[in-house]
């Protein structure tokens, strides 16, 4: 970066634009997160999504880049931002760089890179097991080996991008930060989203705010504290509906807080992030050791950032567009009770745009809290809300494909049968995805030539193994 750059003027390749209302923020307008129209109340399905021009524009990729924020920065908002604000292209590969060394050195990743393609293969095993031929077979993206173990930190590090270039942007156009103190970041997670917003935000120096439940898994909250969170417990009030730690996060958020969150309607850019997954799975069709062709993909789904990402990746991605499925527990299933709803509609003779357009203002009549207070095995998709529900039944009815639900003892089947077979250290969310396909395959409504994804979105989560010296210490207190 050099000199003070001149705000934007001309139209950028690429825009926010709020699925709900139809807002679109202006190009040289301050960055927003979510819509700025949304009010409390109004019931408009408000998300704020980054669009690409559909007449082109330059969103080529750099085919040789392990690093996705790199391969494909073209298609980030913040880049053009960025160039419109009077940066080159190697100014935004270097802070795109220097932020994923600093991700690595806060996920103590001993190679010094953070974000890499992850893998992707077939694997043998488990297409045999549930009889795949030799032409079809189940393909694992494994996301447990990316940054703090999940796919999770991919929508985070694509925000903390975007916020990196708004506040480059104001310092050079001469906004007073001198004693002001950047606003802290929120989420409210206790999970792999907490972690990866922990590292993400530590990579950045920013502050962290964490809203977690009673009951979170101590080896979380512990790392969490390590890597300079704040975590605040909210106790579940008796009588209230949907999520303690989400009104939690929205007060912090009214606050002034910024949502550093994986929740669509708050933070419309962790989408963006996320579509770096899409990417990668559409960019592996058709390459050596790649799938010739993807027939199906299934997701676990709780708040739908990650299905709605693929979604909105794949559409970009260049390939014939495979069936969607998303797979939720039997626990909490409020995108398959969503889905049944526009589904009903469209049985009566409606179209399914049509029941669309009309959800975008009477969110409360298709999602609405899930009643009771979930609890499953695959505790990482038990939110009350499918935030980004509409993006998800819409992905999936155009695609062929439609919601799955497992019980409990399908999602543990699943964990075991993705360990025994894959040799991935991956838990009970990360493979729960699996679980749908194997619901899928007991129907029979599966052929065995086709190709379907699974995601393998995290690994299980253990206490730090003690240093040698730690044994000594501890039995020694007597
Ligand atoms: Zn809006």
């Amino acid at each position: 970066m050099t000199e003070a750059p001149p705000l934007p003027v001309a139209a950028l390749p690429t825009a926010l634009v709020c699925t709900g209302c139809g807002g679109r923020l202006a190009d040289d307008a301050a960055l927003a997160l979510a819509c700025p129209a949304a009010r409390p109340g109004d019931d408009i399905d408000h998300v704020l999504v980054r669009v690409l021009d559909p007449a082109g524009g330059p969103f080529s990729e750099d085919a040789d880049s392990p690093n996705p924020y790199v391969r494909w920065r073209r298609r980030f908002h913040a880049y053009h931002r960025a160039r419109a604000a009077g940066w080159s292209d190697a100014d935004y590969v270097a802070l795109v760089e220097r932020l994923d060394a600093a991700v690595a050195r806060a996920d103590h990743r001993a190679d010094g890179r953070g974000f890499r393609i992850t893998p992707f293969a077939r694997s043998a095993p488990l297409s045999d097991t549930l009889g795949f031929s030799p032409a079809g077979g189940v393909w694992v993206k494994d996301e447990t080996g990316n940054v703090s173990g999940s796919h999770k930190a991919r929508h985070l590090f694509g925000t903390l991008l975007e916020l990196a270039v708004e506040d480059a942007r104001r310092d050079a156009a001469g906004f007073p930060s001198e004693g002001r103190e950047p606003a802290p970041l929120a989420i409210a997670s206790c999970g792999n989203a907490a972690l990866a917003a922990a590292v993400v935000a530590r990579a950045a120096g920013r502050q962290l705010d964490v809203f977690i439940p009673p009951d979170a898994d101590p080896v979380v909250v512990e790392r969490l504290r390590a890597l300079g969170a704040a975590c605040a417990v909210c106790e579940r009030e008796p009588g209230a509906s949907g999520d303690p730690t989400y009104h939690a996060l929205l007060r912090a958020i009214d606050a002034g807080a910024i949502p550093f969150t994986c929740q669509g309607n708050l933070n419309g850019l962790a989408i963006e992030g996320g579509e770096t997954l899409g990417w990668e799975l559409a960019a592996a069709v058709g390459t050596p050791g790649g799938p010739t062709r993807l027939d199906r993909v299934v997701v676990q789904v709780g708040g739908g950032a990650l299905l709605s990402s693929v979604l909105a990746g794949l559409t970009y991605g260049g390939v014939a567009p495979p069936r969607i499925h998303a797979l939720q527990p039997a626990a909490v299933h409020p995108l398959a009770r969503a889905c049944e709803r526009v589904r009903a509609r469209v049985a009566a003779g409606e179209t399914t745009d049509d029941v669309l357009a009309d959800a975008t203002r009477h969110r409360s009549a298709y999602m609405w809290p899930w009643e009771q207070e979930p609890h499953s095995v695959a505790h990482g998709i038990v939110d009350d809300e499918t935030y980004d529900w509409r993006a998800c039944v819409g992905g999936m009815l155009a695609s062929g494909g439609g919601p799955l639900i497992a019980s409990e003892a399908t999602l543990e089947e699943a964990n075991a049968l993705a360990r025994a077979t894959t040799g991935i250290d991956v838990d009970h969310t990360g493979s729960s995805g699996l679980a749908g396909l194997l619901g899928l395959v007991r129907i029979r409504a599966i052929h065995p030539d086709e190709n379907v994804a699974v995601l393998f979105t995290g690994a299980v989560r253990r206490p730090p193994t003690p240093a040698p010296g730690d044994v000594h210490a501890t039995s020694g207190a007597i």
